[in-house]
């Protein structure tokens, strides 16, 4: 199993696929392609492929066990999902569940889902397709969603922020809301929470705004050990060494910028390990202050290399 303990709460990851995206230039278009070029040794191949030009991104999710119950953070891209402005979500068939279970986890073990914000990757196996109706896949899961994240996406939002400012996002996010949120709402499993949330002891979300409304950044704190679950705040560990470089996919930039520093600032500060949804090789890794900005000191200990 590709798992570690931190304190009482064991981490595994898994991985629902990898895929290449897009070239740099597009995905960060505050990053010149000198520090590409300067930071190749490291970024390539895992998060660069050099040959192609295009950046590398993994699916997965983190499966937390924590005071007995099982947690999921993020729930990827999903099968089946019409996807049209994303070639590489639209209608998958991949093994996601296949790959839960060689973990131990069966859909029904679920007790606890945790979206970090709402996007189509971080939602997608919410639900499934059963009989043509989108029905939630975990059965007795209760699912943590931000409200700010459901108040943007919601059709009929009279206080959206879409009122006065258009989603950037709002293509790549098509249909997302009625097959993986709306479902899971109508089913009474859905927690829409603001501010912070307690899971438990160990387990501390919090919102981190700026790539989304409420986008949330999921803490572990047990026996000593401290590690952080920062959903899109960092999308690619370029971020890292340019933490003021958004995605094309942040909505809000000075946010998002605000955001991704005090996670970082606060991780580099108490040694916590970090995990970006996307992040491939590693999956996580510990963060060090460099100057004005950060470096990665170390990698998770996940014992197989993905
Ligand atoms: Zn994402």
């Amino acid at each position: 199993m590709d798992s570690f303990s931190l304190g009482g709460v064991e981490v595994t990851r898994v991985v629902e696929f990898e895929t290449p995206t897009r070239p740099p230039a597009v995905m960060f278009t505050e990053i010149g392609p000198q520090v590409w070029h300067d930071n190749r040794s490291w970024l390539a191949p895992d998060h660069w492929d050099h040959d192609t030009g295009l950046l590398m991104t993994r699916m997965q999710t983190f499966v937390l066990r924590s005071g007995g119950a099982t947690i999921l953070v993020d729930t990827g891209v999903g099968n089946d999902k019409s996807r049209p402005s994303i070639p590489a979500f639209d209608r998958r068939g991949t093994d996601f569940l296949a790959r839960l279970a060689a973990v131990n986890v069966l859909p029904e073990d679920v007790d606890l889902v945790v979206n970090t914000h709402l996007h189509a990757d971080h939602v997608g196996w919410n639900t499934r397709l059963v009989d043509g109706n989108w029905v939630p896949t975990f059965p007795y899961a209760r699912y943590l969603m931000p409200r700010a994240d459901y108040d943007f996406w919601r059709p009929d939002s009279a206080r959206s922020a879409r009122s006065t400012r258009p989603a950037r996002t709002a293509a790549a996010n098509a249909n997302v809301f009625d097959d993986s949120v709306a479902p899971v709402v109508r089913a009474g499993q859905a927690v829409l929470w603001e501010d912070s949330y307690d899971i438990d002891g160990a387990l501390r979300l919090e919102y981190a705004p700026g790539h989304t409304p409420g986008s949330s950044v999921l803490t572990l704190r047990s026996g000593g050990e401290l590690a952080v679950f920062v959903g899109d705040v960092l999308h690619h560990p370029v971020q890292i060494i340019e933490p003021d470089a958004n995605s094309c996919f942040c909505e809000d930039p000075t946010a998002a910028r605000a955001s991704r520093r005090r996670v970082l600032d606060r991780a580099a500060d108490q040694g916590a390990l970090v995990f970006p949804a996307h992040l491939r090789g590693g999956s996580g890794a510990r963060v060090r202050r460099n100057g004005s900005s950060y470096t990665i000191q170390s990698w998770a200990p996940f014992r197989e290399r993905v």
